[in-house]
């Protein structure tokens, strides 16, 4: 059985990621933060449908927490197969409002996160005969969304991240992919009024807001056999936004 860790799948895109990896036999381990009561209802919900799983709690910009995560895989699930760095937080507002500390969070949160989750993970990965990464970028990292420049920036790192770590660590056969999502349907955008929701909507090809389980699904491709020569790829999974 291949492992799976999902960071931040208590809810949204890692949510759907854990319910889509375990129904396809993979063991699936769902790592929180602060939603324990959703991490362990999904858990419950994955176990009820006959897939197997565990809720671990870790701040994925804290070293010691994803070190202690990264045993549990190891202990749990034998190892991991495929680390999907999903966990992230935004920031809506000027440039002048991002003062030091909300710069800092965003960075460690979005970029150090991949970071240190990746870095303890790289080990179990290359173990595996089958190893892949995903990380979860946007579509606002490769455009630039106003008011969003801390966010913006952290996402288009990613997909530097992403990139290079697919260069050198090709030659083990681990693949290094991202996701930059469009709009997508989840309690981060719950923000944004019926209006700015349009208009997005508007400027997007196929006119609508993507499910969390549209970026599951190419997470899954991503980790599938037929995409063992994907890697080093930015793929859009945004309705044609961009
Ligand atoms: P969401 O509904 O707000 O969920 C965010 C998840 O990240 C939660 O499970 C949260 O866990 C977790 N998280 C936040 N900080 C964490 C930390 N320090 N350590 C561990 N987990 C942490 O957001 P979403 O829309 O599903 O977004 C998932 C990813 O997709 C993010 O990286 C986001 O930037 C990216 N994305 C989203 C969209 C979109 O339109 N929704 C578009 C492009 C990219 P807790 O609740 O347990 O704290």
């Amino acid at each position: 059985m291949k492992t799976v860790l999902i960071t931040g799948a208590s809810r949204g895109i890692g949510a759907a990621c854990a319910e889509a990896f375990a129904a396809k036999g993979y063991f699936t381990v769902i790592n929180y933060n602060r939603s324990e009561e959703r991490a362990l209802s999904l858990s419950e919900k994955i176990k009820a449908a006959g897939g197997k799983c565990i809720a671990v709690q870790a701040d994925v910009a804290d070293r010691e927490s994803v070190g202690r995560l990264v045993s549990l895989c190891r202990y749990h699930g034998g190892g991991i197969d495929v680390l999907i760095n999903n966990a992230g937080i935004d920031f809506y507002g000027t440039f002048e409002q991002t003062d030091p500390a909300v710069w800092d969070k965003i960075i460690q949160t979005n970029l150090t996160g991949v970071y240190n989750v990746t870095y303890a993970a790289l080990e179990e990965i290359k173990n595996s005969p089958c190893g892949r990464i995903i990380n979860v970028s946007s579509v606002w990292g490769t455009y630039g969304a106003s008011c969003e420049v801390a966010y913006s920036a952290s996402k288009a790192a990613v997909a530097g991240f992403t990139k290079a770590l697919a260069r050198e660590i090709g030659p083990s056969g681990v693949t290094v992919n991202c996701i930059a999502p469009g709009f997508i349907q989840t309690e981060m955008n719950a923000r944004f009024d019926e209006g700015a929701v349009r208009d997005v909507i508007y400027r997007t090809p196929l006119s609508r807001p993507g499910s969390p389980y549209d970026v599951a699904n190419a997470a899954l491709f991503l980790s599938s056999e037929e995409a063992s020569f994907v890697t080093g790829q930015v793929l859009g999974v945004d309705g044609g936004f961009i």
